[in-house]
């Protein structure tokens, strides 16, 4: 499949899809408490969707059980929902989430913190969220995709995590994953080279340990296999003629 590049219409339709899930992961953020179960945040999460007119893209994903990927801790991202998995104080519990609008797709995710966290914990989710925006730097018409990619791997290498190689960002629009793929980490190659009218989703998945991970046996949940926390940060933006827009932030 070719990367698709969105008329001036669609692009509207893709802002707003954009705009109504950022409210949605701002209000599902703010509703995190220390003994919650990951399946009340999940019915939250889809009752809000659902709400805004709008449909949870995630739900049935390839047979995805849930509206919301809940991942605690060491879980990197796909978190299935779960009634017997309570959130504690002390833990991360990341949420990536997406809707449809209107036959466009959005999609980003955020790590929260529950209660009070470690510092080490703290360092791993803001270092995580500045490898988006050092990505994002390099997310302009006329550069390559890899720039982004490079971008990424060097801040999170500068502080010693592991890259998560398995799972990659995407294009985005009337699919959920749609053309070009991008990786979290460091390519040889510069990779397609960027257009105005791109939309697609940088979301580094940055472990605190080592970058293996592994699938449990719910043959979703990806876990780090040093069993150390993971962190998820992701959002859909534009590319443009000039600064790349962020959609999926208020
Ligand atoms: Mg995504
Ligand atoms: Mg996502």
């Amino acid at each position: 499949m070719a990367i698709t590049i969105k008329s001036p219409r669609e692009i509207e339709l893709m802002r707003e899809s954009c705009k109504l899930l950022a409210k949605v992961h701002d209000d599902l953020g703010k509703a995190i408490r220390p003994g919650m179960t990951t399946w009340e945040i999940d019915k939250m999460g889809e009752k809000m969707i659902r709400d805004l007119g709008c449909v949870p893209n995630f739900l049935n994903y390839n047979g995805f059980p849930g509206s919301i990927c809940v991942s605690v801790n060491e879980e990197v991202v796909h978190g299935i929902p779960s009634k017997r998995k309570v959130l504690k104080e002390g833990d991360i519990v990341s949420l990536d989430a997406g809707l449809i609008y209107k036959g466009y797709h959005s999609d980003s995710a955020r790590t929260h913190a529950v209660g009070k966290i470690s510092k080490e914990c703290e360092d791993l989710i803001r270092v995580t969220e500045e490898c988006f925006w050092e990505g994002v730097k390099y997310a302009r018409a006329g550069n390559h995709l890899y720039d982004i990619s490079n971008a990424i791997d060097a801040h999170a290498t500068k502080h010693g995590y592991g890259i998560v190689r398995e799972l990659v960002g995407h294009g985005i629009g009337t699919a959920l994953h749609e053309d070009p793929q991008i990786p979290n980490f460091a390519q040889t190659r510069r990779g397609p080279k960027l257009y105005p009218g791109m939309t697609i989703c940088i979301e580094p998945m940055i472990n605190m340990g080592r970058a293996d991970v592994e699938w449990l046996d719910d043959d979703w949940t990806v876990v780090a296999e040093d069993g150390l926390p993971s962190a998820h940060y992701e959002n859909t933006i534009l590319i443009t003629e000039g600064d790349p827009e962020i959609l999926t932030l208020l």
